[in-house]
């Protein structure tokens, strides 16, 4: 059945060699059971290992059933040792882990048989040697017999041709010893049973065939036996494989054997989840708060009733409120939100904007056409006492803040009466640059053609005198005291100006059109009044308080908050139908931000994100570590389970089983940790920070500042086993790189 035929095993260790067996011949029967008797060290333990597929000879071949495993390839030693042989060593070697019933059921899952079935041949297995009441006991909870019984039950559960025994009885008392041998006797009856001993007597008394060994040669053999054997070419079958399922099986019976170290492993994977979790949580509300936010800025619900007084107004609100479900809050608006135009004239930003340049219509066609098309509303001025504004002029004129169309603008400005003065009085307060920019001298005659070549850069102090005559464009000498002043930075006195003093009652103009250009910012007179007023600053005043529209009817206006912007147009319809002057409330000013702090929100997570990974890369290189260092402990483990056949894949599997786990653990671990954390930062926000929520995030409901996405959370488990995965890939591939007589050797 067993050839042997020149065999030969050199161990090398650097460059000394050592010969532990040498020119072995030997040949065994299906049914012998045969007793290999020698002193430590002679080489039975190389021999058995040799025979069970453990090692390999340096030289020499090996026949098995007429099949030479000289040039069996991996997975076909892997169903040789799986099928053809069944191993009981002097230590047991059973998985610590494992209760005892999957101790021996693992060899056939190996072969990829199901659970139920592999358990119930286990079952069987146990309850013939006598082990039916302990199925589910660790072997750190049997004696050195019941565990031998558990081992010699595991080389039988794949109902192997071969046993090998490895001094089975070492570690054993002489009574227990014998009934181990008793068992192996009994269930090697139509088998070939090898067993390892120095034993003389146990040989004797239960070996068919003794053979000897002594320093690496066969020394005796009480029964020798050669036959010729015919070689066939054929393949050894290929195993199946270990089930996924099975290896999380195996996986969660060694995570449930070191429970607490699982646990710190999975919550050092799940720190760095959490801490994703957590921003995508903060973010999450931010920027949903902020999509709100864009969007009722985009189409704010709020609206505003108009009237021309406080008690109307209010009056107006409240029976809106009654009569339609949509408001909760009204909100008077002050006066002076509605400034009226007699007010614009201490507004000196407008007075610039409306004066600096005037300019009158020129004849020409061709400029006219230029003019016309730039004309928003109404007319071209074309008499005396006309003239035409920029439209964010005219805007100016009215001085709300609420939404008002173009058309809107003209209806309530054309053909209003505004003072505009033309002739004022410039009272200078302050020049401080006059020494730099002034040249002054009582010599010159005023004629810029003929500066003087020396002048007095006397101190001239403080210009508080009237003066009237200096004009930006003007560049005739001025007369102050005695001297005379020539000034070439005209720019630099213009702004020192305080020209609050108009002279006389200014003249009154009639506003006939807007223009509608950006690019276009002069008032527009006629010719003719253009000829009179020269280009000079000018104010504009509405002629008199009672000609204003806007202070006849919007003096006062209710602002009614509303929460829904579908409805909008229904609500101001129905109140428009009611006699009620309707307006939105429209803020653009807002619509810009929103777009730019999105932006920035999302830079800011995607900074944050980056730091947090930081962590996530921690935990896997903690498991990753963890993992390796599983890999030197559990040597044992994997070359036993080598050695029942499992392949290199199996291996890996399981290692995967078990990674998979500890990022299932560590994915609920981080939800957990996640959900809980929200719920106590969220409380501790809105005690702590309300307020600066409030001002700084307005849209964002203080009470639950961070809000977890729920159905984000699957990326979390998914990520934590992906993670867990990958980390766990190299020791894995470790662990199945491993020969099987390396990994049990490390006693
Ligand atoms: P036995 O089982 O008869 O006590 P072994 O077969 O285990 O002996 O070992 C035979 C000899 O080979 C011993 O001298 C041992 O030191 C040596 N040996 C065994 N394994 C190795 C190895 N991996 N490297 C080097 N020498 C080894
Ligand atoms: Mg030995």
């Amino acid at each position: 059945m067993i050839k042997l035929n020149e065999i030969h095993k050199v161990y090398t260790q650097g460059k000394v060699g050592f010969h532990a067996l040498k020119d072995i011949n030997l040949f065994f029967k299906k049914d012998e059971t045969i007793a290999i008797l020698g002193p430590s060290g002679c080489g039975k333990t190389t021999l058995l290992n040799i025979l069970g597929g453990l090692d390999t000879p340096t030289t020499g071949d090996m026949v098995i059933d007429s099949k030479l495993t000289t040039n069996f390839t991996e997975s076909e030693w892997d169903y040789f040792r799986n099928h053809r042989i069944g191993f009981v060593f002097q230590q047991y070697n059973l998985i610590e882990h494992l209760p005892i019933v999957e101790n021996v059921a693992i060899s056939v899952k190996l072969s990829g048989v199901s659970h139920k079935d592999s358990h119930k041949r286990a079952i069987e297995l146990l309850t013939k040697v006598g082990l039916k009441d302990h199925l589910q006991k660790l072997p750190n909870q049997l004696s050195g017999g019941e565990r031998q019984r558990v081992a010699i039950a595991r080389a039988l559960i794949n109902n192997p041709d071969i046993i090998l025994a490895d001094e089975p009885t070492g570690a054993l008392d002489k009574k227990t010893g014998n009934e181990v041998m008793d068992l192996i006797k009994e269930v090697g009856k139509d088998k070939l049973v090898i067993i390892v001993t120095h034993n003389k007597k146990v040989a004797n008394k239960y070996a068919t065939r003794i053979i000897e060994l002594e320093d690496g040669r066969v020394k005796s053999d009480t029964s020798p036996k050669d036959e010729k054997v015919k070689i066939i070419l054929k393949r050894e079958k290929n195993r199946k494989k270990l089930k996924f399922k099975e290896a999380i099986r195996l996986a969660y019976y060694n995570i449930k054997g070191k429970k607490w170290r699982t646990f710190l492993v999975s919550l050092g994977l799940s720190v760095g989840i959490v801490g994703l979790i957590l921003i995508d949580a903060l973010f999450n509300s931010i920027r949903t708060g902020l999509e709100q936010q864009t969007a009722v800025i985009q189409n704010n619900p709020d609206i505003y009733i108009m009237a021309d007084d406080e008690s109307t107004t209010i009056d107006l609100a409240l029976t809106a409120i009654e009569n339609t479900n949509y408001f909760k809050e009204v909100f008077f608006a002050p006066r002076q939100d509605f400034q009226i135009v007699k007010n614009i004239t201490k507004d000196s930003n407008l007075l610039s904007n409306v004066g600096t340049n005037v300019i009158g219509t020129p004849q020409s066609t061709e400029i006219k056409s230029v003019f016309t098309n730039i004309l928003g509303d109404g007319r071209l001025p074309n008499s005396d006492n006309e003239f035409a504004l920029p439209l964010d002029t005219a805007k100016k004129l009215i001085n709300s803040n609420i939404y008002l169309s173009n058309d809107e603008i003209w209806e309530l400005l054309k053909n209003n009466i505004y003072l505009i003065h033309t002739d004022f009085e410039y009272s200078v307060a302050y020049i401080p640059s006059i020494e730099t920019n002034c040249i002054y001298t009582s010599m010159w005659d005023g004629d810029t053609n003929n500066l003087p070549l020396e002048y007095n850069e006397t101190e001239l102090g403080t210009i508080t005198e009237n003066l009237n005559a200096l004009s930006p464009y003007r560049s005739t000498p001025i007369v102050v005291g005695d001297k005379n002043v020539f000034c070439g930075d005209y720019s630099e006195i213009y702004w020192e100006i305080d020209y609050d003093t108009p002279v006389g009652e200014g003249t009154e103009f009639k506003l006939v059109g807007i223009f509608d250009n950006k690019l276009f910012k002069e008032a527009l007179f006629s010719e003719d009044t253009i000829n009179s007023i020269g280009s000079k600053n000018s104010y504009i005043y509405p002629s008199s308080e009672e000609t204003n529209p806007i202070d006849e009817f919007y003096r006062y206006r209710a602002f009614l908050k509303n929460d829904n912007v579908s409805n909008k147009t229904d609500i101001m319809r129905s109140l428009e139908e009611r006699g009620y002057i309707v307006r939105e409330n429209v803020d653009f000013g807002l619509d810009l931000f929103s777009g730019i702090t999105n932006l920035f929100i999302y830079i800011l997570q995607f900074i944050f994100s980056s730091i947090t990974l930081i962590a996530v890369v921690t935990g896997s290189l903690m498991l990753l570590l963890i993992l390796y260092i599983g890999v030197v402990e559990r040597r044992r483990e994997i070359g036993l389970i080598r050695s029942m056949g499992g392949s290199r894949s199996d291996v890996r599997l399981i290692y995967t089983g078990e990674t998979t786990l500890i990022g299932l653990i560590a994915g609920f671990l981080s939800i957990l940790i996640s959900l809980v954390l929200v719920v106590i930062l969220n409380i501790y926000i809105y005690n702590n920070y309300q307020e600066l929520v409030l001002r700084y995030l307005p849209f964002v409901d203080p009470k639950k500042v961070l809000s977890i996405n729920y159905a984000k959370l699957i990326y979390a488990i998914i990520g934590s086993i992906l993670l867990a995965i990958v980390s766990g890939l190299i020791p894995s591939i470790i662990a199945g790189k491993k020969k099987p007589i390396e990994a049990l050797r490390n006693e």
